[in-house]
């Protein structure tokens, strides 16, 4: 590693890749391992949305470069989805960007608003990627604590006065990766306010906006009154609609921010291939019927896992949005010893909590985007520990 930056080789070792590591050694000894620590869906891409891409692979005016910010369409398929879930009016030509994965857009953005040694508010426990992309942007990590006992609402009275003096943007993300945690408009309204008094901006990752159980849906922070004016939103297909390898996402709201975000991106990449962006925009104008048959299976598959769970002595409480369970482990662990020990003798991966934070100790997470039948196996294996 003599010729990375100083920024590259100082970012801390991903936790994920020691457990892969560990795979590996357990499946050349033969072991068969289950692995809940996946985090994108086993479900495939609905066909309609194939069908499309397969239409418009064959046309010979997708295969130039698109522009920019995205294809007039998928700019547009964002907005209507906005305006007919959540009676949001964005205008597409400045208030919508494609993203090529909402990961890539999320990097980028950081790069594009901060100085060197800017603060960011980042939830904790939280997906791990906003820590990396803040570091390799010179900004610096300021904890935004998240707490089961509260839900998992950002404790915004946590958050020290120097911290929110130096912040320059806060980051959100619900449904919550990894604690399964949802907020309703009022957590969403407290963080614009908050970012107005305090003079820094939101970005919220709205990842499993879509990945909701029975009633509940998932709030926009662009349906709080004022919030373009400090608040962006990161969507992506990838979760709601299997398309994770497709990579194609994008970026709402305030028009000054996707300006910078933009200049940062067309220097680095010209978008995403045209008809990735024409297939995204008819799952975005779709009836979202494959989306609810997907919800139905999770749930299905949470209702095997959780009473395993209790089984073991781990209380997890059913999420009402992701695919994760994200629970307590017994006392006296710690969650790397637990994941081990899962792994040991079960072979069966789980995330220790503490890959999302220092207050994901005590914690695991376990997804849900395993085949049906690998879940029920994993459940059996669980079941005989201890
Ligand atoms: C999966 C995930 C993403 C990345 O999504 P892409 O659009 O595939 O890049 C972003 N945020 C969270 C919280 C995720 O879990």
């Amino acid at each position: 590693m003599h010729y990375g930056s100083r920024q590259v080789n100082s970012l801390p070792p991903y936790l994920f890749s020691v457990f892969q590591q560990k795979k590996k050694k357990l499946q050349e000894q033969g072991i068969d391992v289950i692995d809940l620590g996946i985090g994108a869906p086993d479900l495939p891409t609905p066909p309609f949305i194939i069908d499309r891409l397969v239409e418009e692979a064959g046309k010979p005016a997708n295969h130039k470069y698109s522009p920019y910010s995205g294809c007039l369409e998928y700019k547009q398929a964002v907005a209507h989805f906005y305006k007919k879930h959540y009676s949001v009016t964005l205008d597409p030509e400045t208030e919508v960007h494609a993203l090529i994965g909402s990961k890539e857009g999320i990097a980028h953005f950081l790069s594009a608003i901060l100085d060197p040694g800017d603060g960011v508010l980042v939830p904790d426990p939280g997906y791990p990627v906003y820590q990396s992309a803040i570091h390799l942007a010179y900004g610096k990590v300021l904890p935004l604590p998240l707490h089961e006992k509260k839900g998992y609402v950002p404790q915004f009275e946590k958050v020290k006065a120097a911290d929110w003096e130096q912040a320059k943007l806060m980051l959100l993300n619900y449904p919550s990766n990894p604690t399964g945690g949802t907020v309703e408009r009022n957590t969403f309204a407290e963080a614009v306010s908050l970012a107005k008094k305090h003079n820094l901006c939101v970005a919220h990752d709205a990842a499993y906006d879509l990945v909701t159980f029975k009633d509940y849906k998932a709030p926009s922070v662009l349906q709080v009154a004022g919030a373009k004016e400090v608040a962006v939103e990161f969507g992506s297909l990838s979760k709601s609609f299997n398309m994770t390898g497709w990579r194609i996402g994008y970026v709402v709201g305030n028009r000054d921010l996707i300006r910078a975000l933009s200049i940062v991106k067309s220097n680095m990449d010209t978008s995403q291939f045209l008809a990735i962006q024409k297939a995204g925009a008819a799952a975005l104008y779709s009836d979202f019927s494959s989306i609810k048959a997907n919800n139905e299976i999770y749930q299905e598959r949470m209702k095997e896992m959780i009473p395993a769970l209790k089984q073991m002595g781990i209380e997890a409480a059913e999420p009402r949005g992701t695919f994760f369970i994200w629970a307590k482990i017994p006392h006296g662990e710690t969650s790397r010893t637990f994941s081990e020990k899962v792994l040991e003798k079960a072979g069966v991966i789980v995330t220790p909590g503490t890959a999302f934070g220092s207050r994901g100790e005590g914690y695991i997470r376990i997804s849900l985007s395993v085949p049906t039948e690998r879940l029920r196996e994993a459940v059996q294996r669980l079941k005989k520990i201890e």
